[in-house]
């Protein structure tokens, strides 16, 4: 099948893009990897009339270190991260990420933005930035806002952009040293969606930590207290406090009745969590074939 004939314009700066998006009439989609928009056109799920491609923006190219946060322009790509084209203020974590997403010229073209407004619930970033405590930033012609990463992703495919509005940049804030930082994505064959994916951030000697379970067909869970999955506190002996009986019943509490989803989803997140409690993070598989 083919796309239903739409009219297509590439804006060449921020201002003209947003004004486009306020004023235009009918349907509009804005493209950037059309990794995802690409598909959904040819197979007539979307039929916008017009599609504004916003590859050739300067701005949403970039990638700045403001402080202790890092960010990413809407369309930095994946392979931007992966070939560390882009600051790093994770350690390489997020490197590791952007490697295990598809394969190879999904991610020339695929970007961060992209990836996070279409939140599919098995990609990979939004279950990875939602544990690192990222925000989002929001664009429209009548001025600016910033939501966190959680909020922004309200449900499978779902997010809360209001009409008029794109995003145009995520903000990751650092990894500091001695946080332990663990994720393990979870597909039948390397480079593909994950079925189940865990994600951990522990700060041993603060006691908080942000665990995210991911890949469940809604959005991302993230374990509220998330003390209570390991005997009640967080310290240095996280990984051995694990208690796989309390994330099962996390699941059963939001509502996975299969018996097997869960075990898969509590086995991804141990393993996560015994990643984090590692040393020589450079060297971390994310990608577990089944
Ligand atoms: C074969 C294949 C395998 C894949 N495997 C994985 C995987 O393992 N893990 C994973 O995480 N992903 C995977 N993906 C998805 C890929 O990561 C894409 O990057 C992602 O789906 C969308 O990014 P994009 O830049 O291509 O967005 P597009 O396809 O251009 O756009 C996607 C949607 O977001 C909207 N949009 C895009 N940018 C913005 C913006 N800045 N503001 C507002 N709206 C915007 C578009 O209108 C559209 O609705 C896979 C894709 C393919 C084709």
């Amino acid at each position: 099948m083919k796309p239903a004939p739409f009219a297509y314009e590439r804006p060449a700066d921020l201002a003209t893009l947003l004004d486009r998006l306020a004023g235009a009439e009918g349907q509009v989609k804005l493209m950037a990897g059309g990794q995802s928009l690409g598909p959904m056109l040819n197979l007539r799920l979307v039929e916008p009339d017009l599609v504004l491609d916003i590859t050739g923006i300067p701005e949403l190219r970039r990638a700045a270190v403001e402080g202790d946060t890092l960010v990413l322009g809407a369309c930095v790509t994946h392979a931007d991260i992966e070939d560390g084209r882009v600051p790093d203020l994770t350690g390489g974590a997020l490197a590791r990420v952007a490697a295990a997403i598809a394969y190879r010229p999904v991610r020339n073209r695929g970007t961060i933005g992209g990836s996070l407004v279409h939140a599919d619930p098995a990609a990979d970033w939004v279950t990875s930035l939602i544990a690192l405590g990222a925000e989002v930033e929001l664009a429209a012609a009548s001025g600016r806002r910033r939501l966190p990463l959680d909020a922004f992703v309200t449900g499978a495919l779902d997010v809360a952009l209001a009409p008029g509005e794109m995003l145009v940049a995520a903000r990751i804030p650092a990894l500091t040293p001695g946080t332990a930082w663990g994720y393990v994505k979870h597909c039948a064959k390397i480079g593909e969606f994950a079925h189940a994916i865990g994600a951990v951030r522990i700060e041993p000697e603060t006691g908080r930590g942000r665990v995210v379970i991911g890949a469940i067909e809604r959005a991302p869970l993230v374990v509220a207290e998330a003390g209570r999955l390991f005997g009640g506190r967080i310290g240095p002996d996280f990984a051995e406090r694990f208690d796989p009986r309390a994330a099962d019943g996390v699941l059963r509490e939001a509502g996975m009745t299969d018996a097997v989803d869960r075990h898969v989803h509590v086995t991804i997140l141990a393993r996560a969590v015994a990643q984090a409690a590692r040393p020589a993070p450079s060297t971390r598989p994310v990608s577990e074939a089944a």
